[in-house]
């Protein structure tokens, strides 16, 4: 299992899917798991239940997710804002994908489907979740200015370190 946590477009579905083929494992994303689980779009649990429920199904999903088959398992953005999901993650490898805020903008800027964009204080929340993600993982690796091979490749060997 390695979970991959950052902030929206650090990478983590285009990573995830690399590193996933690599270790001849699935992988799984829990936005998509929710939105399955749901039957509606993450946008609209937001609009119609509010953040506090969306994070609830999350930490399930996670829960679950953790339990289940072995994967590359990427994290929503939002999800180890939330203390009892941290908690889920502390004997799993995590991988910190870090960009910068002015990168995030540039790659997921005109995405309509990630709710957190829409907030007035994007950029604050970039700056505090840095602090939260770095805490929660096992490794972090620049993901702003390198190729996804390249990055899918850093991980692996910083876990492999880690774990030595
Ligand atoms: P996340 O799942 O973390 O939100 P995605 O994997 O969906 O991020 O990537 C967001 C966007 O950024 C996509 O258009 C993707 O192709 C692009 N992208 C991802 N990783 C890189 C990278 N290392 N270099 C350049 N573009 C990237
Ligand atoms: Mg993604």
């Amino acid at each position: 299992m390695i979970v991959l946590v950052g902030f929206m477009g650090a990478g983590k579905t285009t990573v995830g899917r690399i590193l996933a083929r690599r270790l001849g494992v699935p992988f799984r994303d829990s936005d998509v798991v929710i939105e399955q689980r749901a039957g509606r779009p993450i946008r609209q649990i937001f609009a119609e239940e509010g953040e506090p429920a969306f994070r609830d199904l999350e930490h399930k999903v996670i829960a679950d997710l953790l339990d289940g088959t072995d994967s590359v398992l990427a994290l929503g953005g939002g999800a180890v804002q939330r203390a009892d999901t941290r908690d889920l993650l502390k004997d799993v490898p995590v991988a910190y994908l870090r960009i910068s805020y002015a990168e995030a903008m540039r790659r997921v800027g005109g995405d309509q489907g990630r709710p957190m964009l829409v907030r007035p204080d994007v950029a604050q929340l970039h700056a505090e979740r840095d602090l939260v993600y770095a805490e929660a993982a096992t490794v972090t690796v620049d993901a702003g200015t390198s190729p996804p091979e390249a990055i899918a490749r850093d991980i692996l060997t910083l876990l492999a370190d880690a774990e030595a």
